[in-house]
Protein backbone atom coordinates (compact mmCIF):
# COMPACT_ATOMS: atom_id res chain seq x y z
CA UNK A 1 0.00 0.00 0.00
CA UNK A 2 1.54 3.44 -1.09
CA UNK A 3 0.03 6.91 -0.79
CA UNK A 4 2.85 8.29 -2.42
CA UNK A 5 0.65 10.78 -4.92
CA UNK A 6 -1.01 12.72 -1.72
CA UNK A 7 2.18 12.43 0.33
CA UNK A 8 4.99 13.17 -2.18
CA UNK A 9 3.53 17.23 -2.79
CA UNK A 10 5.69 18.69 -0.29
CA UNK A 11 8.40 20.14 -2.36
CA UNK A 12 10.58 22.31 0.54
CA UNK A 13 11.37 20.90 3.94
CA UNK A 14 9.12 23.78 5.73
CA UNK A 15 5.77 22.04 4.19
CA UNK A 16 6.87 18.88 6.51
CA UNK A 17 5.44 20.04 9.73
CA UNK A 18 8.72 19.77 11.36
CA UNK A 19 9.60 21.55 14.50
CA UNK A 20 11.86 24.84 13.55
CA UNK A 21 14.40 23.86 15.44
CA UNK A 22 14.77 20.54 13.44
CA UNK A 23 14.25 22.79 10.21
CA UNK A 24 17.30 24.80 11.38
CA UNK A 25 19.58 22.21 11.55
CA UNK A 26 18.49 20.78 8.11
CA UNK A 27 19.35 23.97 6.48
CA UNK A 28 22.44 24.30 8.18
CA UNK A 29 23.04 21.24 6.79
CA UNK A 30 23.03 22.50 3.24
CA UNK A 31 19.38 20.34 2.36
CA UNK A 32 16.99 22.66 0.11
CA UNK A 33 14.52 20.28 -0.63
CA UNK A 34 13.50 16.65 0.95
CA UNK A 35 14.30 13.79 -1.27
CA UNK A 36 11.33 11.17 -2.45
CA UNK A 37 11.96 8.71 0.69
CA UNK A 38 11.92 11.88 3.07
CA UNK A 39 8.75 13.30 1.31
CA UNK A 40 6.86 10.08 1.45
CA UNK A 41 8.13 8.91 4.83
CA UNK A 42 8.21 11.99 7.24
CA UNK A 43 4.29 12.37 7.14
CA UNK A 44 4.04 8.72 7.41
CA UNK A 45 5.97 8.86 10.63
CA UNK A 46 4.32 12.32 11.58
CA UNK A 47 1.16 10.25 11.78
CA UNK A 48 2.44 7.79 14.16
CA UNK A 49 2.51 4.91 11.08
CA UNK A 50 4.45 1.90 11.10
CA UNK A 51 6.49 1.77 7.73
CA UNK A 52 8.10 -1.09 5.83
CA UNK A 53 10.23 1.54 3.49
CA UNK A 54 12.31 1.00 0.55
CA UNK A 55 14.51 2.92 -0.74
CA UNK A 56 17.53 3.03 -2.86
CA UNK A 57 21.20 3.02 -0.77
CA UNK A 58 22.30 7.04 -0.29
CA UNK A 59 18.79 8.42 -1.22
CA UNK A 60 18.41 10.42 2.70
CA UNK A 61 16.87 7.56 4.00
CA UNK A 62 18.33 8.31 7.79
CA UNK A 63 16.60 12.48 7.49
CA UNK A 64 13.52 10.29 6.30
CA UNK A 65 13.36 8.66 10.18
CA UNK A 66 15.83 10.54 12.03
CA UNK A 67 14.06 13.75 11.75
CA UNK A 68 10.14 13.22 12.16
CA UNK A 69 11.60 10.93 15.17
CA UNK A 70 13.31 13.92 16.71
CA UNK A 71 10.17 16.03 16.14
CA UNK A 72 7.94 13.56 17.86
CA UNK A 73 10.41 13.09 20.86
CA UNK A 74 11.17 17.00 21.04
CA UNK A 75 8.28 17.42 23.67
CA UNK A 76 10.08 15.10 26.14
CA UNK A 77 13.34 17.54 25.79
CA UNK A 78 14.67 18.91 29.07
CA UNK A 79 18.09 19.95 30.67
CA UNK A 80 17.28 18.25 33.82
CA UNK A 81 20.87 16.37 35.06
CA UNK A 82 18.73 13.32 36.22
CA UNK A 83 18.89 9.72 34.51
CA UNK A 84 15.59 9.25 34.77
CA UNK A 85 14.38 12.46 33.22
CA UNK A 86 16.40 10.85 30.00
CA UNK A 87 15.06 7.66 29.48
CA UNK A 88 15.89 6.12 25.61
CA UNK A 89 12.77 7.19 24.18
CA UNK A 90 13.99 6.19 20.30
CA UNK A 91 16.34 3.02 19.42
CA UNK A 92 17.84 2.53 15.99
CA UNK A 93 19.43 -0.75 15.56
CA UNK A 94 22.02 -0.63 12.98
CA UNK A 95 23.78 -4.08 10.97
CA UNK A 96 27.38 -2.87 11.49
CA UNK A 97 29.35 -0.54 13.94
CA UNK A 98 30.12 1.73 11.07
CA UNK A 99 26.57 1.86 10.08
CA UNK A 100 25.58 2.77 13.55
CA UNK A 101 28.36 5.75 14.36
CA UNK A 102 27.22 7.07 10.84
CA UNK A 103 23.54 6.83 12.01
CA UNK A 104 24.29 8.55 15.45
CA UNK A 105 26.71 11.10 13.44
CA UNK A 106 23.62 12.30 11.63
CA UNK A 107 21.42 12.31 14.68
CA UNK A 108 24.03 14.61 16.65
CA UNK A 109 23.71 17.16 13.31
CA UNK A 110 19.87 16.61 13.19
CA UNK A 111 18.89 16.90 17.19
CA UNK A 112 22.41 20.13 17.29
CA UNK A 113 19.27 23.05 18.18
CA UNK A 114 17.35 20.26 20.70
CA UNK A 115 18.23 19.75 24.59
CA UNK A 116 17.92 16.07 23.20
CA UNK A 117 20.54 13.37 24.13
CA UNK A 118 21.78 10.50 22.03
CA UNK A 119 24.76 7.81 22.15
CA UNK A 120 25.84 5.31 20.25
CA UNK A 121 26.90 2.00 21.03
CA UNK A 122 28.35 -1.15 19.27
CA UNK A 123 31.04 -3.64 19.82
CA UNK A 124 34.21 -3.77 20.26
CA UNK A 125 35.34 -1.11 21.93
CA UNK A 126 35.49 -0.98 25.68
CA UNK A 127 32.05 -0.95 27.48
CA UNK A 128 32.86 1.85 30.38
CA UNK A 129 32.52 5.02 27.78
CA UNK A 130 29.29 3.42 26.28
CA UNK A 131 28.02 2.54 29.91
CA UNK A 132 28.38 5.85 31.30
CA UNK A 133 26.57 7.90 28.56
CA UNK A 134 23.88 5.22 29.18
CA UNK A 135 24.14 5.76 32.68
CA UNK A 136 23.32 9.19 32.41
CA UNK A 137 20.45 9.06 30.15
CA UNK A 138 19.61 9.48 26.72
CA UNK A 139 16.33 9.83 24.38
CA UNK A 140 18.08 8.41 21.37
CA UNK A 141 19.99 5.06 21.75
CA UNK A 142 21.54 3.93 18.26
CA UNK A 143 23.55 0.21 18.53
CA UNK A 144 24.66 -2.61 16.88
CA UNK A 145 21.88 -5.75 18.41
CA UNK A 146 24.61 -7.49 20.42
CA UNK A 147 26.37 -4.71 22.25
CA UNK A 148 23.26 -3.71 23.15
CA UNK A 149 22.12 -7.04 24.66
CA UNK A 150 25.31 -6.89 26.42
CA UNK A 151 24.09 -3.45 28.29
CA UNK A 152 20.72 -4.77 28.59
CA UNK A 153 22.48 -7.69 30.39
CA UNK A 154 24.00 -5.55 32.79
CA UNK A 155 21.89 -3.52 33.42
CA UNK A 156 23.19 -0.17 32.15
CA UNK A 157 20.21 0.31 29.93
CA UNK A 158 16.34 0.06 30.22
CA UNK A 159 14.31 0.03 27.19
CA UNK A 160 10.91 -0.46 28.79
CA UNK A 161 10.13 3.18 27.74
CA UNK A 162 11.14 2.94 24.58
CA UNK A 163 8.04 4.92 22.37
CA UNK A 164 10.00 4.22 18.64
CA UNK A 165 11.99 1.62 17.15
CA UNK A 166 14.01 1.90 14.07
CA UNK A 167 15.52 -0.95 12.29
CA UNK A 168 18.26 0.50 9.45
CA UNK A 169 19.35 -1.85 7.02
CA UNK A 170 15.89 -4.23 7.77
CA UNK A 171 16.96 -6.66 5.36
CA UNK A 172 19.99 -7.37 7.18
CA UNK A 173 18.84 -6.96 10.63
CA UNK A 174 16.35 -9.74 9.86
CA UNK A 175 18.07 -12.22 7.93
CA UNK A 176 19.53 -15.63 9.56
CA UNK A 177 22.39 -13.76 11.91
CA UNK A 178 20.64 -11.45 13.77
CA UNK A 179 17.06 -12.43 14.27
CA UNK A 180 17.83 -14.48 17.78
CA UNK A 181 19.58 -11.07 18.77
CA UNK A 182 16.90 -9.01 17.63
CA UNK A 183 14.00 -11.08 18.65
CA UNK A 184 15.78 -10.81 22.64
CA UNK A 185 15.32 -7.21 22.07
CA UNK A 186 11.90 -6.70 20.57
CA UNK A 187 11.51 -8.71 24.05
CA UNK A 188 12.51 -6.02 26.05
CA UNK A 189 10.55 -3.27 24.30
CA UNK A 190 6.93 -2.08 24.95
CA UNK A 191 4.54 -3.73 23.22
CA UNK A 192 3.01 -0.13 22.38
CA UNK A 193 5.57 1.73 20.11
CA UNK A 194 6.01 2.92 16.48
CA UNK A 195 8.48 0.91 14.54
CA UNK A 196 9.92 1.90 11.05
CA UNK A 197 12.25 -0.56 8.83
CA UNK A 198 14.18 1.01 6.31
CA UNK A 199 16.11 -0.90 3.79
CA UNK A 200 17.56 -0.94 0.44
CA UNK A 201 16.22 -4.47 -0.29
CA UNK A 202 13.63 -6.51 0.79
CA UNK A 203 13.05 -10.09 -0.11
CA UNK A 204 9.35 -11.79 0.41
CA UNK A 205 10.26 -13.82 3.03
CA UNK A 206 11.36 -10.38 5.12
CA UNK A 207 8.55 -8.46 4.45
CA UNK A 208 6.20 -11.63 5.66
CA UNK A 209 8.51 -11.70 8.63
CA UNK A 210 8.49 -7.92 9.27
CA UNK A 211 4.55 -7.97 9.07
CA UNK A 212 4.73 -9.88 12.39
CA UNK A 213 5.74 -7.43 14.47
CA UNK A 214 4.63 -4.34 12.50
CA UNK A 215 0.97 -2.93 13.43
CA UNK A 216 -0.57 -2.30 9.76
CA UNK A 217 2.26 -0.95 8.40
CA UNK A 218 2.38 1.37 5.11
CA UNK A 219 4.81 0.50 2.47
CA UNK A 220 6.88 3.26 1.29
CA UNK A 221 8.68 2.32 -1.93
CA UNK A 222 10.61 5.14 -4.01
CA UNK A 223 12.39 3.03 -6.12
CA UNK A 224 11.99 -0.06 -8.56
CA UNK A 225 12.71 -2.48 -6.03
CA UNK A 226 16.55 -4.21 -6.32
CA UNK A 227 17.95 -1.14 -8.47
CA UNK A 228 20.77 0.77 -7.91
CA UNK A 229 20.46 4.49 -8.32
CA UNK A 230 20.14 5.49 -12.30
CA UNK A 231 22.95 7.90 -11.55
CA UNK A 232 25.50 5.03 -11.24
CA UNK A 233 27.11 4.13 -14.86
CA UNK A 234 28.09 0.86 -14.31
CA UNK A 235 30.75 -1.40 -16.33
CA UNK A 236 31.98 -4.70 -16.37
CA UNK A 237 35.59 -5.42 -17.81
CA UNK A 238 36.11 -9.11 -18.22
CA UNK A 239 39.73 -9.63 -17.37
CA UNK A 240 41.51 -12.72 -15.94
CA UNK A 241 41.85 -13.58 -12.12
CA UNK A 242 45.75 -12.76 -12.59
CA UNK A 243 44.85 -9.45 -14.79
CA UNK A 244 43.01 -8.10 -12.26
CA UNK A 245 45.29 -5.98 -10.46
CA UNK A 246 46.42 -4.14 -13.31
CA UNK A 247 43.11 -3.97 -15.12
CA UNK A 248 42.25 -1.99 -11.52
CA UNK A 249 45.19 0.60 -11.60
CA UNK A 250 44.88 1.04 -15.42
CA UNK A 251 40.58 1.87 -14.70
CA UNK A 252 41.99 4.24 -12.04
CA UNK A 253 44.64 5.97 -13.95
CA UNK A 254 43.10 6.10 -17.34
CA UNK A 255 39.68 7.87 -16.33
CA UNK A 256 41.50 9.59 -13.53
CA UNK A 257 40.11 8.06 -10.45
CA UNK A 258 40.06 11.08 -7.15
CA UNK A 259 38.98 7.94 -4.91
CA UNK A 260 37.63 4.44 -5.08
CA UNK A 261 35.87 1.66 -2.46
CA UNK A 262 37.64 -1.79 -3.94
CA UNK A 263 35.17 -4.81 -2.55
CA UNK A 264 36.75 -7.85 -2.26
CA UNK A 265 34.53 -10.85 -1.35
CA UNK A 266 36.43 -11.90 1.86
CA UNK A 267 38.75 -10.50 4.30
CA UNK A 268 41.87 -12.92 3.01
CA UNK A 269 41.54 -11.59 -0.61
CA UNK A 270 41.24 -7.88 0.98
CA UNK A 271 44.40 -8.19 3.08
CA UNK A 272 45.66 -9.97 0.17
CA UNK A 273 44.80 -7.17 -2.65
CA UNK A 274 45.95 -4.50 0.19
CA UNK A 275 49.52 -5.96 0.02
CA UNK A 276 49.54 -6.57 -3.32
CA UNK A 277 49.10 -2.62 -4.05
CA UNK A 278 51.13 -1.70 -1.62
CA UNK A 279 54.12 -3.77 -3.47
CA UNK A 280 53.25 -1.68 -6.41
CA UNK A 281 53.91 1.38 -4.44
CA UNK A 282 49.81 2.19 -4.21
CA UNK A 283 48.98 3.46 -0.63
CA UNK A 284 45.43 1.92 0.27
CA UNK A 285 43.87 1.35 3.59
CA UNK A 286 41.39 -1.90 4.28
CA UNK A 287 38.98 -2.40 6.14
CA UNK A 288 36.93 -5.93 7.19
CA UNK A 289 35.59 -7.29 10.08
CA UNK A 290 38.84 -9.01 11.30
CA UNK A 291 40.24 -5.36 11.79
CA UNK A 292 40.29 -3.99 15.16
CA UNK A 293 37.71 -1.18 15.46
CA UNK A 294 40.30 1.60 15.85
CA UNK A 295 42.17 0.50 12.88
CA UNK A 296 38.61 -0.04 11.02
CA UNK A 297 37.75 3.64 11.91
CA UNK A 298 41.02 5.35 11.54
CA UNK A 299 41.09 3.17 7.77
CA UNK A 300 37.14 4.68 6.86
CA UNK A 301 38.06 8.28 8.67
CA UNK A 302 41.62 8.53 6.48
CA UNK A 303 39.50 7.25 3.57
CA UNK A 304 36.57 10.08 4.01
CA UNK A 305 38.93 12.98 4.54
CA UNK A 306 40.67 11.62 1.25
CA UNK A 307 44.50 10.51 3.06
CA UNK A 308 43.71 7.89 1.30
CA UNK A 309 42.88 7.46 -2.38
CA UNK A 310 41.96 3.64 -2.38
CA UNK A 311 40.03 1.74 0.29
CA UNK A 312 39.90 -2.06 0.38
CA UNK A 313 37.19 -3.63 1.76
CA UNK A 314 34.76 -6.62 2.58
CA UNK A 315 30.92 -6.22 2.24
CA UNK A 316 31.11 -5.13 5.77
CA UNK A 317 31.82 -1.57 4.40
CA UNK A 318 29.07 -1.99 1.77
CA UNK A 319 26.10 -1.46 3.55
CA UNK A 320 25.48 2.31 4.79
CA UNK A 321 28.12 4.04 4.62
CA UNK A 322 28.50 7.56 3.54
CA UNK A 323 31.35 8.88 1.80
CA UNK A 324 30.46 12.16 0.66
CA UNK A 325 31.02 12.46 -3.55
CA UNK A 326 32.86 8.79 -3.74
CA UNK A 327 33.60 9.30 -7.38
CA UNK A 328 34.01 5.04 -8.15
CA UNK A 329 33.66 1.88 -6.38
CA UNK A 330 35.26 -1.23 -7.90
CA UNK A 331 33.73 -4.70 -8.12
CA UNK A 332 37.56 -6.36 -7.29
CA UNK A 333 35.54 -9.76 -6.85
CA UNK A 334 31.93 -10.20 -7.50
CA UNK A 335 29.85 -11.00 -4.78
CA UNK A 336 28.04 -14.09 -4.01
CA UNK A 337 24.58 -12.53 -3.37
CA UNK A 338 23.54 -10.04 -5.98
CA UNK A 339 22.31 -7.80 -3.38
CA UNK A 340 25.65 -6.95 -1.68
CA UNK A 341 26.18 -6.15 -5.69
CA UNK A 342 23.72 -3.44 -5.44
CA UNK A 343 25.01 -2.20 -2.04
CA UNK A 344 28.10 -2.08 -3.02
CA UNK A 345 27.05 -0.06 -6.19
CA UNK A 346 25.21 2.37 -3.54
CA UNK A 347 28.58 3.58 -2.37
CA UNK A 348 28.83 5.79 -5.19
CA UNK A 349 26.13 7.80 -6.82
CA UNK A 350 24.67 8.75 -3.58
CA UNK A 351 22.29 11.82 -3.23
CA UNK A 352 22.00 12.44 -7.00
CA UNK A 353 25.90 13.15 -7.67
CA UNK A 354 26.56 10.33 -10.59
CA UNK A 355 28.94 7.81 -9.61
CA UNK A 356 30.81 4.61 -11.38
CA UNK A 357 30.87 1.20 -10.69
CA UNK A 358 33.15 -1.22 -12.14
CA UNK A 359 33.15 -4.71 -12.11
CA UNK A 360 36.53 -6.94 -12.87
CA UNK A 361 34.72 -10.51 -13.97
CA UNK A 362 36.93 -12.86 -14.52
CA UNK A 363 35.59 -16.48 -16.34
CA UNK A 364 34.96 -17.80 -13.21
CA UNK A 365 32.73 -15.18 -11.70
CA UNK A 366 30.34 -15.84 -15.05
CA UNK A 367 27.50 -17.56 -13.16
CA UNK A 368 27.88 -14.67 -10.46
CA UNK A 369 27.23 -11.87 -13.10
CA UNK A 370 24.37 -13.48 -14.80
CA UNK A 371 22.76 -13.30 -11.42
CA UNK A 372 23.79 -9.89 -11.09
CA UNK A 373 22.17 -9.20 -13.45
CA UNK A 374 18.45 -11.35 -13.22
CA UNK A 375 18.81 -9.26 -10.08
CA UNK A 376 19.14 -6.05 -11.30
CA UNK A 377 17.28 -6.75 -14.20
CA UNK A 378 19.66 -5.06 -16.43
CA UNK A 379 22.37 -6.45 -18.71
CA UNK A 380 25.57 -4.49 -17.96
CA UNK A 381 28.09 -3.15 -20.60
CA UNK A 382 31.19 -4.95 -20.54
CA UNK A 383 33.91 -2.93 -22.49
CA UNK A 384 37.30 -3.25 -22.65
CA UNK A 385 39.89 -2.49 -20.23
CA UNK A 386 41.10 1.25 -20.67
CA UNK A 387 44.82 0.99 -21.77
CA UNK A 388 47.05 4.04 -21.37
CA UNK A 389 48.38 6.11 -24.25
CA UNK A 390 51.86 4.71 -25.11
CA UNK A 391 54.80 6.52 -23.52
CA UNK A 392 56.28 9.05 -25.87
CA UNK A 393 60.02 7.26 -27.28
CA UNK A 394 62.64 8.66 -24.87
CA UNK A 395 64.83 11.27 -26.71
CA UNK A 396 68.12 10.05 -27.88
CA UNK A 397 71.16 10.46 -25.35
CA UNK A 398 74.72 10.31 -25.94
CA UNK A 399 75.68 7.02 -23.67
CA UNK A 400 79.52 6.48 -23.11
CA UNK A 401 79.90 2.72 -23.72
CA UNK A 402 80.36 1.72 -19.46
CA UNK A 403 77.01 3.06 -18.74
CA UNK A 404 75.38 1.39 -21.04
CA UNK A 405 77.04 -1.84 -20.22
CA UNK A 406 76.27 -1.60 -16.76
CA UNK A 407 72.49 -0.30 -17.82
CA UNK A 408 72.58 -4.02 -20.00
CA UNK A 409 73.33 -5.88 -16.72
CA UNK A 410 70.78 -4.40 -14.84
CA UNK A 411 68.26 -5.31 -17.29
CA UNK A 412 69.76 -8.85 -17.29
CA UNK A 413 69.19 -8.88 -13.55
CA UNK A 414 65.84 -7.68 -13.53
CA UNK A 415 64.80 -9.47 -16.75
CA UNK A 416 60.94 -9.97 -17.13
CA UNK A 417 60.15 -7.44 -14.54
CA UNK A 418 61.98 -4.82 -16.54
CA UNK A 419 60.48 -5.47 -19.63
CA UNK A 420 56.77 -5.86 -18.42
CA UNK A 421 57.23 -2.99 -16.25
CA UNK A 422 58.00 -0.89 -19.35
CA UNK A 423 54.57 -2.60 -21.15
CA UNK A 424 52.80 -0.76 -18.37
CA UNK A 425 51.31 2.69 -18.12
CA UNK A 426 52.65 5.67 -16.10
CA UNK A 427 50.56 5.61 -13.61
CA UNK A 428 49.97 8.47 -11.68
CA UNK A 429 49.19 5.83 -8.47
CA UNK A 430 52.57 4.34 -8.73
CA UNK A 431 55.75 5.13 -7.16
CA UNK A 432 58.91 4.18 -8.66
CA UNK A 433 59.09 0.55 -8.77
CA UNK A 434 60.85 -1.53 -6.13
CA UNK A 435 64.05 -2.88 -6.30
CA UNK A 436 64.30 -6.76 -7.85
CA UNK A 437 63.35 -9.30 -5.55
CA UNK A 438 59.39 -7.66 -5.84
CA UNK A 439 59.99 -9.48 -9.25
CA UNK A 440 56.60 -11.27 -9.87
CA UNK A 441 54.27 -8.92 -8.32
CA UNK A 442 51.32 -10.37 -10.08
CA UNK A 443 51.60 -13.83 -8.59
CA UNK A 444 50.56 -14.00 -4.99
CA UNK A 445 52.60 -15.39 -2.18
CA UNK A 446 50.36 -16.99 0.16
P1 LIG B 1 21.57 8.45 3.68
O1 LIG B 1 20.81 7.73 2.58
O2 LIG B 1 20.74 8.74 4.86
O3 LIG B 1 22.84 7.72 4.02
O4 LIG B 1 21.99 9.88 3.10
C1 LIG B 1 22.85 10.03 2.01
C2 LIG B 1 23.45 11.43 1.95
O5 LIG B 1 22.45 12.37 1.55
C3 LIG B 1 23.99 11.97 3.27
O6 LIG B 1 25.25 12.57 3.00
C4 LIG B 1 23.01 13.01 3.72
O7 LIG B 1 23.64 14.03 4.45
C5 LIG B 1 22.50 13.52 2.39
N1 LIG B 1 21.11 14.02 2.45
C6 LIG B 1 20.09 13.50 3.12
N2 LIG B 1 18.96 14.20 2.88
C7 LIG B 1 19.29 15.20 2.03
C8 LIG B 1 18.57 16.26 1.40
N3 LIG B 1 17.25 16.42 1.60
N4 LIG B 1 19.23 17.10 0.60
C9 LIG B 1 20.56 16.92 0.38
N5 LIG B 1 21.30 15.95 0.92
C10 LIG B 1 20.68 15.08 1.75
Amino acid sequence: MTESAALEAASNFSELDLAPEILAAVTALGYATPTPIQRQAIPLVLAGRDLMAQAQTGTGKTAAFALPLLHRIKPYANTSTSPARHPVRALVLAPTRELAIQVHDSVVDYSRQLPLRSTVVYGGMGMDTQEAALRAGVEILVATPGRLLDHAGNRTVQLNQVQFLVLDEADRMLDMGFLPDLKRILALLPRQRQTLLFSATFSEDIIRLAQSFLHNPMRVEVARRNTAAETVEQVVHRVREDDKLDALLNVVDCRGIAQALIFTRTKISADKLGRRLQRRGVEAAVIHGDKAQLDRLTALEGFKQGKNRLLVATDIAARGLDIVELPCVFNFELPYSPEDYVHRIGRTGRAGASGLAVSLVSPEEEKLLTGVERFIQKTLAVTPVPRPAPEPPPAPVQVLAEASQSESRQDRQVGPVARRRGAEPVCALLRPPPPAPAAHDQIEPE
